[in-house]
């Protein structure tokens, strides 16, 4: 009889990849996003405003996340002093005035995640092949579709589309929050409207399912993004609730008994050659 001996060290982590793109046609990119693996945090920021402090407004954003993550901070308080920062920073250099941004936070362990946003960066979870929206954006445009004035499909190419009811440093954002469980193989994409409005959700969801690896899932999602036209700045961020296998050995009961024994002959046969020598 042989017992087989197998030792497996599993690591259970979230594995976060992300790019971002000025696209085809703006001059400069105003998202900005952010990737913390070790903490399992991720944010896609989005931002508005003439004069290029759209840009400003985004990395405000990021520099909040970056500064402020802990324990003690829900993602809605950072996003509020995200708010906070830059309408303080439009107060101190005038010309920046109406800079704004929206964006969409997740923080994640293996079991659960929390996501919070303001305005119309989204947040979709895939789990086998199947895509579905977590987000609702605070646009105009879903404020005509869930009272039923338009269709998805007047939706689609409808002027207001870009029009946003909220943003983080206008008027009184008040962001949303959602807290669910997820497991090993599901994932998490967070975009900005780059993204959404050049892809409809069951081509997300086919590049999603075609690419095993989430550097080249993020990179496919922004290839298609920038063929179908690219008209705004496309960010795109993946998470992936993974579990790694660190280390096996396998090895039969019986072999495992032959090699010590092989070894204790070695052994002997050094002391007693040792001995003889001095
Ligand atoms: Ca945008």
């Amino acid at each position: 009889m042989t017992a087989n001996a197998t030792i497996t060290v599993d690591s259970f982590r979230i594995i976060i990849s992300g790019a971002t793109n000025t696209g085809h046609v703006r001059g400069h990119n105003e998202d900005a996003i952010l990737t913390d693996n070790a903490r399992g945090l991720a944010v896609v920021a989005d931002g508005m405003g003439g004069h290029a402090t759209g840009e400003v407004a985004s990395r405000i954003t990021i520099d909040t996340f970056a500064q402020l993550t802990s324990d003690a901070m829900t993602l809605r308080n950072i996003l509020l002093q995200a708010h906070a920062a830059i309408v303080a920073k439009a107060i101190e250099q005038p010309e920046s005035e109406g800079m704004g941004a929206t964006a969409v936070a997740v923080l994640a362990d293996t079991e659960h995640f929390q996501i919070a946003w303001v305005g119309d960066s989204r947040a979709y979870h895939w789990r086998r092949g199947q895509l579905r929206q977590l987000t609702r954006d605070h646009s105009y445009l879903e404020f005509l579709l869930r009272s039923g004035e338009i269709t998805e499909q007047q939706a689609l190419n409808h002027p207001q589309r870009n029009v946003v009811t909220q943003a983080l440093g206008l008027n009184s954002p008040e962001p949303d929050v959602i807290n669910e469980q997820w497991q090993q193989g599901d994932r998490l994409l967070l975009c900005s409207d780059g993204l959404s409005d050049e892809l409809d959700a069951n081509a997300i969801e086919r590049l999603l399912s075609a690419n095993a690896d989430t550097e080249s899932a993020v990179s496919e999602l922004i290839g298609a993004a920038l063929r179908n036209g690219g008209r705004d700045n496309v960010s795109v961020v993946l998470l992936e609730n993974r579990s790694e296998k660190l280390s096996e050995f396998t090895g039969s009961g019986r072999g495992l008994l032959a090699s010590i024994g092989g070894l204790t002959v070695v052994i002997f046969v050094v002391i007693v050659w040792w001995l003889r020598r001095s």
